[in-house]
């Protein structure tokens, strides 16, 4: 590991001036990913700024009926906020299928959203890299893609996003909130991570400088809330694919429906225009299809990963037999 610098600021606004003033440092949450990946030497901060203590740790109610979670709310107490358990199932259900329980306790909100893929290549720096290195090339296009992505992928780079908790997120329609040296901001989740296309390398909308202060969610949703993930073990595995469903069904008719799916894009997967012609359709195989097809438009395989196209549709199946 490279030698660096820490530091441990006081206030929200001493670390945004110093984070805005040194644009090599880097941001320090539970460290479960930026200290393996430094291990490795794939990230090499000379600066660390520490932003555990800045009571950002708190889960809120909104004003208007949602929920504030603070950018250094830990996995575990996230995921058993009685809140997020009584209205915010999936969320829940997402973050305790993800790691392992010693990581929950360390990883934070906003670590977890910015998490590194683990495309296996990316982690080895003796192997060509896009996204490490742009311009290198992509070891994964013809190599071992098993986990990459099947959707939304580039000729530059077909990683896929590792989140659990993000997926969750996506289908709650969850906003970021930033603040810099240049003021506060919001981000739909919708449009925080970003689709590789030439420049893999940039994997959110945050600008140099920005910190992630909270992810805020709106007022609860009614319906089942579904998270289900397939992965090679039961659980310390990344999903292979993965659904985050609200399903509000009345006798087995849909009154609506809203999908997210993990571990097959760059980013949280959703289209929105298959969930808007659901009221009204039936639970089961031909509403799981119809969903499905849609979804996949423009699905392709890299030969490894060919399977994901198959699972994402038993996945659905599944999701939609259980709502
Ligand atoms: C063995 C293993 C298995 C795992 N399995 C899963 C899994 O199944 N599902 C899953 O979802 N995850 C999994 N993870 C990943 C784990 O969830 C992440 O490592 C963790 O969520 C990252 O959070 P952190 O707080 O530790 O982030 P850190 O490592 O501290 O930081 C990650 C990134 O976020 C940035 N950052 C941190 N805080 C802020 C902030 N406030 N504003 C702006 N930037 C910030 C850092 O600079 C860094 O770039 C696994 C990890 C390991 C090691
Ligand atoms: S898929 Fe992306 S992260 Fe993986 S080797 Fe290719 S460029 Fe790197």
């Amino acid at each position: 590991m490279k030698a660096f610098t820490y530091e441990r600021p006081r206030s929200l606004q001493d670390a945004a001036s110093s984070f805005a003033a040194k644009p090599s440092a880097r941001l320090i949450g539970g460290g479960t990913n930026l200290l393996d990946l430094m291990k490795l030497e794939v990230e090499t901060p000379g600066h660390l700024i520490d932003v555990n203590h800045l009571g950002l740790d708190k889960v809120t109610p909104t004003e208007n009926g949602g929920l504030r979670i603070g950018a250094s709310v830990r996995n575990s107490d996230l995921a058993a906020d009685p809140q997020v358990r009584r209205h915010y199932g999936v969320l829940s259900r997402a973050l305790l299928s993800g790691a392992s329980g010693q990581l929950r306790n360390k990883a934070t909100t906003a670590g977890n959203l910015l998490q590194r893929t683990r495309c296996n290549y990316f982690y080895d720096i003796s192997k060509p890299c896009n996204k490490r290195t742009p311009g290198e090339g992509c070891s994964a296009l013809q190599g071992y893609n098993r986990m990459n992505a099947i959707l939304g992928t580039s000729e530059q780079c077909i990683a896929v996003h590792p989140s659990d908790m993000a997926v969750a997120m996506r289908v709650l329609d969850a906003q970021v909130e930033t603040m810099s040296p240049r003021g506060k901001r919001v981000i739909p989740i919708a449009d925080f991570h970003r689709l590789p296309g030439s420049t893999p390398q940039v994997e959110t909308s945050l600008q140099q400088g920005e910190i992630i202060t909270a992810v805020t969610l709106p007022p609860p949703l009614p319906g089942r809330h579904i998270y289900r993930k397939v992965r090679d073990r039961a659980s310390y595995a990344f999903a292979l694919v993965s659904v985050a469903a609200i399903v509000d069904a009345d006798g087995g008719t849909i009154r609506s429906a809203r999908f997210a799916f993990g571990g097959v894009a760059h980013k949280p997967w959703r289209v929105e225009g298959a969930e808007s012609a659901l009221a009204g359709a039936r639970l089961g195989d031909p509403t799981a299809r119809a969903v499905a097809d849609q979804v996949l438009a423009g699905a392709r395989g890299f030969g490894h990963n060919d399977f994901k196209i198959p699972l994402l549709r038993g996945s659905l199946a599944a999701v939609l037999a259980e709502a």
